[in-house]
């Protein structure tokens, strides 16, 4: 990776995980100027949602929020013309290096782009920067953190927080895989807390998932069982 620098931003959370977004080297003084989040935004057409990163001005507030792709293809290409949409090259939406964005037609179908292979995701330059930061992979992934998705209201309904998504990205840090539909992935079925795409993800997270994974006991017979996949 010689030759060129790359910035990363912390965007919070989303899914479960936290994320982050890869820019080019220039681009990292917006965070003087902006605000980042992590925005899970559903797909119109069903096929599940996307992480996306979203920059607001700090001095005119969450008001002008929007997502990092658009402002950044503004910036350097010029506007989006109607019916046009900005997307991830590599399939990698919170990659937002310029090289890595392309402006297509918005009814183009979505999955244009090849969902990446786990080898790919390993290698990609988003994983490559995120490894850069030194996190553990206990802070990165704390899963006391990611149960906050559902309470009970004083009736005993089920109620979601919906500051964060009910679709899951799969855990595996490196792998971006998202449910494309509910309870789409596989649950650990140990912990019952984290969710993986396939096997080979569940597989590479393992030896550090198991640091952390703490039996649960099976309320009933249906809890050992894996979602439908
Ligand atoms: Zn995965
Ligand atoms: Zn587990």
């Amino acid at each position: 990776m010689a030759g060129f620098k790359l910035g990363v931003i912390r965007l919070g959370k989303a899914a479960g995980k936290i994320k982050y977004s890869l820019l080019d080297e220039q681009d990292v003084s917006l965070i003087r100027r902006y605000g980042f989040q992590a925005h899970v935004d559903m797909d119109r057409d069903g096929n599940g949602a996307k992480i996306y990163a979203y920059a607001y001005d700090l001095i005119k507030g969450k008001s002008s929020m929007q997502s990092l792709h658009n402002m950044l293809w503004e910036k350097y290409r010029g506007g989006i013309a109607p019916g046009f949409k900005v997307v991830h090259l590599n399939g990698i939406t919170v990659d937002n290096r310029l090289d890595n964005l392309t402006l297509i037609p918005e009814d183009f179908p979505v999955d244009m782009v090849e969902e990446p292979s786990t080898k790919s995701r390993e290698q990609s330059l988003y994983w490559l920067a995120v490894q850069q930061l030194h996190i553990t992979p206990l802070q990165c992934q704390n899963p006391i953190e990611i149960q906050k998705h559902k309470f009970y209201d004083n009736n005993g309904h089920d109620v979601y927080l919906e500051e964060d998504s009910i679709y899951y990205e799969c855990h595996y840090p490196p792998c971006t895989n998202m449910e494309k539909h509910i309870r789409q992935f596989s649950i650990c079925g140990r912990c019952q807390q984290v969710r993986y795409c396939g096997t080979i993800c569940q597989q590479q997270d393992w030896p550090v998932h198991k640091t952390y994974c703490i039996e649960r006991p099976a309320v009933d017979s249906d809890t050992e069982s894996l979602p439908d996949r």
